[in-house]
């Protein structure tokens, strides 16, 4: 029988952390013969839901679940834990303006951060999906200096996703026919999806959509207003596309990206693409045994060069509010 991997989750009875916790107890996330042990975080006033989870989660009687910590106390949550999943955050509220979420939540970041440093494995892989999420992992990775500094990344994954997904609708094909769309820059309205590198059945998908209007047009924007998107539909944002993104993230960086494709990752910039050092980008990589390594020397079109640099901006305005939170 395997070790079993101890998994932290913040904001585990919020919507996104309810979706995810049941699938990464029953191996969907790690393999159906990787035993895990879920340490669930949340805020005080949270945990007596937390409590309600962890009884539903008992009563699953998962066989690969074989160990689970409830908790308040971040240096609790994160204990030891080789992969750490940060969901809780403040949502963004009528009025606000990004500048407090980035405030609010910047504080929430600072504290778990600090917490990590103290209590974390050195080797723990680090996902931070709480909003404004390359900022948040740029705020806690200044914090926690004893982990890999490229370990910390930031969820581009639902970009990804929807955009194979509106590919693949458009060109009439099944999304197993799409490889390697790419999420840049910041999971935000300024990211830039990106279908130019993309192939359908091996065909560069620019080819087999024929149409530029329809991918600067409907394409683009589709990708990043779809969170706005769900929520007038569902009348709250998306949980179960964003918990199956997160599935999807951890799964391929720790088991592996598929050969000849890749997926998109918010990751520490080296200066790749140009892309400002210090700041959290989504770039597309290709993972094995654990490690990402960034996919280089893509053309980079001035269309496209002009869209990445937007992103690299906001990401770097974010960067310039939030300095007196990190460390
Ligand atoms: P959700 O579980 O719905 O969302 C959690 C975070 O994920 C939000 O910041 C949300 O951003 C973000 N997110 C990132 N990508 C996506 C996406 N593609 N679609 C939707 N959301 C995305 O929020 P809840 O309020 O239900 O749950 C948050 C939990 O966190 C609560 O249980 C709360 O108690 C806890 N919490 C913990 C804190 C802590 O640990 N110190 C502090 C504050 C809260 P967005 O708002 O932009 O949708």
């Amino acid at each position: 029988m395997r070790q079993p991997v101890r998994i932290a989750v913040t904001g585990a009875a919020g919507h996104i952390g309810y979706n995810l916790i049941f699938r990464i107890a029953s191996g969907d996330m790690l393999g159906y013969r990787q035993p895990v042990i879920l340490q669930l975080l949340e805020i005080p006033a949270m945990l007596d839901a937390l409590k309600g989870v962890a009884m539903e989660l008992n009563d699953c009687a998962f066989p690969l679940l074989s160990g689970m910590l409830i908790t308040d106390v971040p240096e609790d949550g994160f204990a030891g834990a080789d992969i750490v999943i940060m969901v809780g955050s403040r949502p963004r509220t009528k009025g606000m303006e990004r500048s407090d979420l980035l405030t609010i939540n910047g504080e929430i970041f600072r504290t778990q951060g600090k917490a990590l440093d103290k209590v974390a494995s050195p080797k723990a892989k680090v996902l931070v999906v709480g909003n404004p999420a390359n900022t948040n992992a740029l705020i806690a990775a200044s914090h926690a200096k004893r982990l890999d500094a490229a370990n910390y990344t930031s969820m581009m994954r639902l970009d990804h996703n929807r955009a194979l997904s509106k590919i693949a609708s458009h060109a009439g094909r099944p999304v197993t026919s799409v490889r390697k769309a790419i999420a840049w820059g910041n999971h935000s309205s300024a990211q830039f999806p990106d279908l130019y590198h993309a192939v359908v059945d091996g065909i560069s998908a620019s080819q087999f959509i024929h149409d530029p209007q329809w991918i600067e047009k409907e394409f683009i924007p589709a990708i990043q207003n779809r969170g706005t998107e769900i929520l007038e539909a569902r009348g709250s944002s998306s949980v179960g596309s964003a918990a199956n993104a997160v599935v999807c993230h951890v799964r391929d960086w720790l088991l592996g990206t598929p050969e000849n494709d890749w997926v998109s990752m918010g990751v520490a910039s080296d200066g790749s693409y140009g892309i400002a050092q210090g700041v959290i980008y989504g770039f597309p990589v290709q993972c094995s045994q654990g490690r990402y390594a960034i996919v280089e020397n893509l053309e980079i079109t001035p269309f496209m060069r002009e869209r990445m640099d937007e992103s690299c901006r906001q990401l770097l305005w974010e960067r310039d509010q939030v300095r007196h939170l990190m460390g």
